[in-house]
C-alpha cells in the first residue's frame, strides 16, 4: 500500500500508546514493513494491552475491513486411533490396550454422517488419527470423489500436513505425488493441525513421532504450488517459551512467501485434561487474546486469523474481533461431534447456530459474513441448488 494512503489510515485524535514500543511497531507497520522476532516479543510483553488491540484491530480492517467470516460446516473425527504419542494429545487410543474407547468409522458412516442433518453446509472438516487401517488412499479416494459427486458445491477440508505426511510414508509416495492424488480426487484445503511448534528442542518434547517442521512446511507448499489452499496453526499454553512463539509465526510468514496459498493462521489453546502436559495448565483470556492480537500483527501475508469457538470459547472469541481476528470458524452439525478438545477438556458444546454467529458479530461492531473453505463469499441464507443421493 503507497504510504500517502497509510498517512491517511491514521486515526486522528487518538491517544498516544502507553507504551512507547508500540508507536514504534505503528510506524513500521504504517510503511509496510515486517515486524522482527523482537518486535514480536515486545507486542506479547507489552503493559498496553488496550494499545495492542488497537493495533491488530487496525490491522484487521486493512485486511478485510469490516467482514468478519463463519462458516456452514460439518466436522468429523473419523477416527481416533494413533501410534504418534504426542505428550499434548487426549484424544488419541491405543486400539489394544483401550478398545472401548476406539471410534474408528467405515467410509459409508462418514459419508451418511455428514449429511445426516441436510447438506445446506459449504465445508467438510475431517481430521483424526494416525491410524494404520483407516489413514490410507484406498480409503480416502473413493469417498473423497463420493462427496464432490454427491455434494459439488461442498469443499473438502481434509487432513493435516502430519496425517498426508504419515499417508505417504504407508504408500511410499513423494509429496508432490500424495498431493497430485489428493487434489485429483476432490481436495479443496488442508486443515492447519499438526504444526504444533516448529522450534525444534520443544517439538522435540512434546511430538517427537509427529512430522518435522520442516516437512509440515514442505507438505504446505506443494499443496499450495499444485493449487490446494490451507490454514496455518500454532500450539500455544503448553512448555514453549514466547521465543518459540514468535519463531513459529515468523516461520509460517516465510513458507507464505516462498509459496502463498495459506488463507488463516488459528492459534490453538493447549488444553490439560487428561494428557501428560496436564502440569501446564489452561491458558488465560489475557494470553488469548493476546496471542491473537500477536499473531495479526506479525503475519502481515495472512488474509485472516480465526478464533475457533470451539477451543477458546465463544466469549474469548468474541472479544478477539477486537484484537485481530476476523473470523469465527462456524457451525458444525447438530450431531456432530467433536472429540479433539473436547477429550482435552474444552466447555465448548458440540454446536452453534448460524444466526448465533451473526449475532455475535454484530454486536461486535463487524458485518458476518458466510464463506466456504477458500472465503468465496455466499449470502447467509444461500441454498445448494443440487442434492444428488441426498437428504437435502
Ligand atoms: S495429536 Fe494427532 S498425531 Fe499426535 S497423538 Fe494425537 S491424534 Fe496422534
Amino acid at each position: 500500500m503507497a504510504g500517502n494512503q497509510r498517512a491517511e489510515e491514521k486515526e486522528p485524535g487518538m491517544t498516544p500508546f502507553a507504551d512507547a514500543a508500540l508507536s514504534a511497531i505503528e510506524a513500521k507497520l504504517d510503511s509496510g514493513t515486517s515486524l522482527s522476532l523482537e518486535d514480536g516479543l515486545a507486542l506479547y510483553r507489552t503493559p498496553d494491552l488496550h494499545g495492542l488491540g488497537r493495533l491488530a484491530r487496525k490491522q484487521k480492517e486493512r485486511k478485510s475491513g469490516k467482514k468478519v467470516f463463519y462458516v456452514l460446516n460439518r466436522y468429523i473425527n473419523s477416527t481416533n486411533v494413533c501410534y504418534a504419542g504426542c505428550k499434548f494429545c487426549s484424544f488419541a487410543v491405543d486400539e489394544f490396550k483401550e478398545r472401548e474407547r476406539v471410534v474408528r468409522m467405515p467410509a459409508d458412516v462418514v459419508f451418511t454422517k455428514t449429511f445426516e442433518t441436510g447438506a445446506n453446509f459449504n465445508q467438510i472438516h475431517i481430521v483424526g488419527g494416525h491410524d494404520p487401517r483407516q489413514l490410507s488412499l484406498d480409503y480416502w479416494l473413493p469417498l473423497m470423489r463420493r462427496f464432490k459427486e454427491a455434494a459439488p458445491h461442498v469443499q473438502l477440508s481434509l487432513f493435516t500436513a502430519a496425517e498426508i505426511d504419515y499417508m505417504a510414508k504407508r504408500h511410499r509416495l513423494s509429496y508432490p505425488e500424495i498431493v497430485a492424488k489428493l487434489k485429483e480426487a476432490g481436495l479443496d484445503n488442508v486443515n492447519g493441525g499438526g504444526a504444533e511448534i516448529f522450534a525444534e528442542a520443544t517439538r522435540a518434547k512434546i511430538c517427537p513421532n509427529k512430522v518435522s517442521s520442516d516437512n509440515w512446511l514442505a507438505i504446505h507448499e506443494e499443496l499450495h504450488r499444485q493449487g490446494v489452499a490451507s490454514n496455518a496453526t500454532m500450539l500455544y499454553g503448553q512448555i514453549e517459551s514466547l521465543e518459540d512463539r514468535v519463531d513459529h509465526l515468523m516461520r509460517l510468514r516465510a513458507s507464505q512467501e516462498r509459496s502463498p496459498g495459506y488463507n488463516a493462521f488459528i492459534p490453538l489453546a493447549f488444553h490439560p485434561d487428561g494428557n501428560e502436559l496436564n502440569d501446564c495448565g489452561w491458558t488465560s483470556g489475557l494470553d488469548d487474546v493476546r496471542t491473537f492480537a500477536v499473531a495479526r500483527l506479525m503475519l502481515d501475508n495472512f488474509d485472516h486469523v480465526k478464533a475457533y469457538w470451539m477451543i477458546q470459547g465463544l466469549k474469548v472469541c468474541q472479544v478477539a474481533l477486537q484484537f485481530g481476528a476476523d473470523d469465527m470458524d462456524g457451525t458444525h452439525g447438530s450431531t456432530d461431534e467433536e472429540m479433539i478438545y473436547h477429550s482435552a477438556g474444552t466447555r465448548s458444546g458440540q454446536y452453534v447456530d448460524d444466526r448465533e454467529f451473526r449475532r455475535l458479530i454484530e454486536d461486535a461492531g463487524y458485518v458476518p459474513v458466510r464463506r466456504n473453505s477458500t472465503y468465496q463469499e455466499f449470502a447467509w441464507d444461500w441454498t445448494p441448488q443440487v442434492l444428488q443421493g441426498t437428504t437435502a
